[in-house]
């Protein structure tokens, strides 16, 4: 914490101590979320690429000085980023662009961009002096949290309420995780609401991204790791798609702090993608208008989320950026899926091709261009949700154990050249 000056509340703009179990500002409640202030002459003078360079470590524990932690505090046992970034030119082709970069965030050890959230949440939470952590979550807070406190050794537990919505893949990972499974009959609101009252009564440390400031900080790692990977020298576009708003606000705040520190200096844009069937924050991103809550009619059940408690973060950071937002279907999300498997070895789940859904979308209603360089992410992986990726996919040829046959089958299906 040697770094970190304050927490500022985005509403009022008070500031306030960076106690580990602060949330809200107490003036303004729900709609006081707030960030976590760096000093950043302080990180200058003591940091430098060069020795980031030089720091043996692989994951997010590499950018220290822009974390919100005490050194000293035990971290889960897991490797969390430091995932791979694949350049693709056919696939760039099939989307209409010259060169396309994805980060592959579905290789975080429980499988999604989250892991880097929910280890910075394990170790808040012992600062806090809790051994329990708390969240409500459609899938990966979840299972993440539940695999890093898993890390832990036991010393640590997690409770977690999903709506009874959740991928099976999802929800196994947390039973073999061995956190405590509540699966609330009802919506992902009506799970959040339940767990909140949970977390106040019996104490427990809260992971619930939109409000806890310090997840946002794990979240930027995503950028932190894309600035370094790609030698200080960022794309035109980042691609992310948008549930709670916290994964792409989190990835604007790295860029951010990258900025301010000197190691880069221009902030790529940002592409927010929602699915049609639930795309608050793009409705309000370009009314101008307040939220206004939605249903959750989409597959991708990683990004529905009617009532997005971190929108103005998710709208202020793509708006700094000079970013734009749009929504895909869900025919268009399982087809990018496929895509980006078949031509990438790739398998993201469906939030996690989503963005280069939108993408495609872009490219084709030239607001990005055919020689922007674009860097999407996979924000987690198509095991978890194998479901929906069987939507996407023809049925297995199937066949008695005869050659001949084989081979007619073969012809048909123009198997053999
Ligand atoms: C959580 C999640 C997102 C979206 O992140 P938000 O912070 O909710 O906007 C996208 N993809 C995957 C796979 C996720 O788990
Ligand atoms: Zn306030």
């Amino acid at each position: 914490m040697e770094y970190v000056k304050n927490l500022r509340c985005t509403n009022c703009g008070k500031e306030l101590k960076p106690e580990p179990d602060r949330y809200l500002c107490p003036d303004c409640k729900e709609q006081g979320i707030l960030d976590v202030i760096y000093d950043y002459e302080k990180i200058k003078n003591s940091w430098s690429k060069e020795e980031l360079e030089k720091n043996q470590e692989a994951g997010i524990w590499r950018y220290l000085p822009l974390l919100p932690i005490d050194p000293g505090t035990p971290r889960p046992g897991l490797r969390v980023g430091g995932t791979p970034i694949y350049k693709n030119k056919v696939l760039a082709g099939k989307l209409g662009l010259e060169e396309i970069l994805i980060k592959d965030d579905g290789l975080n050890p429980t499988a999604s961009l989250k892991d880097r959230a929910s280890a910075l949440a394990v170790v808040k939470a012992q600062e806090a002096g809790a051994a329990t952590v708390c969240c409500s979550s459609t899938g990966n807070a979840a299972s993440s949290l539940a695999g890093n406190i898993a890390s832990m050794g036991g010393k640590m537990k997690a409770v977690i309420f999903v709506p009874d919505r959740a991928p099976a893949g999802k929800l196994t990972q947390l039973l073999i995780y061995g956190a405590v499974v509540v699966s609330v009959q009802g919506s992902y609101e009506e799970a959040y609401y339940l767990s909140d009252a949970a977390i106040k009564k019996w104490d427990w440390y809260n992971r619930n991204a939109a409000i806890n400031p310090y997840l946002v900080e794990g979240k930027k790692t995503v950028s932190l790791e894309i600035a370094e990977q790609l030698n200080w020298q960022l794309p035109d576009w980042l691609v992310f798609s948008v549930g709670d708003g916290c994964t792409i606000a989190g990835a604007w705040k790295g860029l951010y702090d990258l900025k301010q520190i000197g190691f880069i200096d221009k902030i790529p844009r940002l592409l927010g993608v929602q699915a049609d069937g639930c795309a608050p924050i793009t409705r309000s991103f370009y009314s101008g208008e307040p939220l206004e809550v939605t249903g959750e009619d989409t597959l991708a059940d990683s990004i529905a989320v009617g009532k997005p408690r971190n929108y103005r973060k998710a709208i202020n950071a793509i708006k700094d950026s000079r970013g734009e937002m749009v929504n895909v279907s869900d025919d268009e999300i399982l087809e990018m899926m496929k895509l980006l498997a078949r031509i990438t070895g790739v398998f993201g789940e469906p939030a996690g091709a989503a963005g280069l859904a939108g993408l495609k979308k872009m490219v084709k209603r030239g607001l990005i261009k055919k020689d922007d360089l674009v860097l999407a992410v996979i924000t987690g992986n198509g095991l978890k949700d194998i479901k929906n990726a069987r939507r996407a996919v023809e049925e297995p040829l199937t066949i008695r154990p005869d050659i001949e046959n084989l081979e007619r089958l073969f012809k048909a299906k123009g198997v053999l050249d």
